[in-house]
């Protein structure tokens, strides 16, 4: 017998709306608890009780807390109560606090695709470096876990190819194969290694989406969601309230980003934001800017001889030496020498 994952509600601690936080939602033999403090992206962890089986499904950080506000409430899950956890992706507001959530679960496996694992492992890891640096700014809860105790949880993670069935001890089953409860895989295309997951038990479909994008993106195929009847849809969504604008086209927005970042580098090259995003110098902004802007170039929608300066923006962000030339000496031969040799490199 599982003990309850909350306490029965009061009247004025459920709030009104699609989510109701911590309160325990009954649906015919099956307990559906969030344990999200809050009514937005956040700190995403959920608890489902069905077949005589408990399942937590991911466990994130809020972003725009600190200290032990920023993690899920388990105070509504007993600790060493789940039978299984499940990780949809590996975004911080999914994964953020599953060291923790695993310290309080120590006996339940967690699943996850294969590229969930080693982005999630990267992603904590760098948790745990942005943690320390806020205690150093005050915040004594921090950190929440440790380097080694990622390393730990990464040798317990589980990963299960998509479209597989298993069961909660991680079990493949074959296909027809019974179980009273099994879970299967299905890529939510919204970051590498995503999924929705399919829970069968007693008959009964119940499907969590975890965060989804149905439209194709540019090194993402769209959700391929299965297709079969649900008895229960657990959906995630951050614009699900409102319509898409009229006219709404990915590439539509892809240009006016473009040009957006044009503007901003012409209108305020010695803006502090501007020299921050400048300062950034990541190798996935490079490769981001470089396939958004020569896709806009070959589509003839950004002319590269009228906008050496642009594409010598894009560069400078991500090389700081030619960014330091740009921004303190504003050398308009330099610029064009550099808008120049960007295209040949983006033309070939
Ligand atoms: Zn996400």
């Amino acid at each position: 017998m599982l003990q309850p994952a909350s306490a029965p509600p009061g009247e004025n601690d459920c709030l009104r709306g699609a989510v109701l936080a911590c309160c325990p939602q009954v649906m015919g033999g099956l307990i559906f608890t969030n344990l999200t403090r809050q009514i937005e992206i956040g700190a995403n962890c959920y608890c489902l009780d069905l077949a005589g089986k408990r399942i937590v499904l991911d466990s994130g950080l809020h972003p725009r807390f600190d200290g032990a506000a920023a993690l899920p409430d388990f105070s509504h899950l007993p600790d060493g109560t789940a039978d299984a956890i499940v990780l949809s992706h590996a975004h911080q507001d999914h994964v953020g606090s599953m060291p923790v959530l695993m310290r309080r679960q120590p006996q339940a496996p967690v699943f996850m695709t294969e590229a969930t694992r080693l982005l999630s492992d990267v992603m904590l890891h760098n948790s745990v470096n942005v943690m320390m640096k806020k205690r150093e700014e005050g915040v004594t809860e921090y950190p929440l876990f440790t380097h080694r105790e990622v390393d730990i949880a990464f040798k317990r993670w589980r990963p299960i190819p998509l479209r597989t069935r298993f069961d909660v001890t991680g079990e493949r089953l074959l296909p027809g194969e019974d179980a009273e409860l099994s879970l299967e895989f299905f890529d939510a295309g919204h970051i590498l290694g995503s999924v929705g997951t399919l829970i069968r038990a007693q008959g009964r479909q119940i499907f969590y989406t975890g965060d989804v994008q149905f439209d194709d993106q540019t090194i993402m195929q769209g959700a391929q969601f299965p297709e079969e009847e649900l008895d229960v849809l657990i959906i995630e969504t951050t614009r699900g309230d409102r319509a898409t604008p009229q006219g709404f086209t990915r590439e539509g927005e892809e240009l006016r980003f473009a040009q957006a970042i044009k503007t901003a580098f012409e209108l305020a090259p010695s803006d502090q934001r501007v020299k921050d995003i400048l300062k950034a110098d990541s190798e996935y902004a490079y490769r981001f800017l470089h396939s958004l802007i020569s896709k806009a170039i070959k589509e003839g929608k950004i002319s590269k001889e009228e906008d050496p300066e642009l594409l010598a923006d894009y560069f400078i962000s991500t090389w700081t030496g030619w960014h330091e030339s740009y921004i303190l000496h504003k050398d308009p031969v330099k610029i064009k020498k550099m808008g120049q040799y960007f295209i040949k490199l983006i033309s070939r």
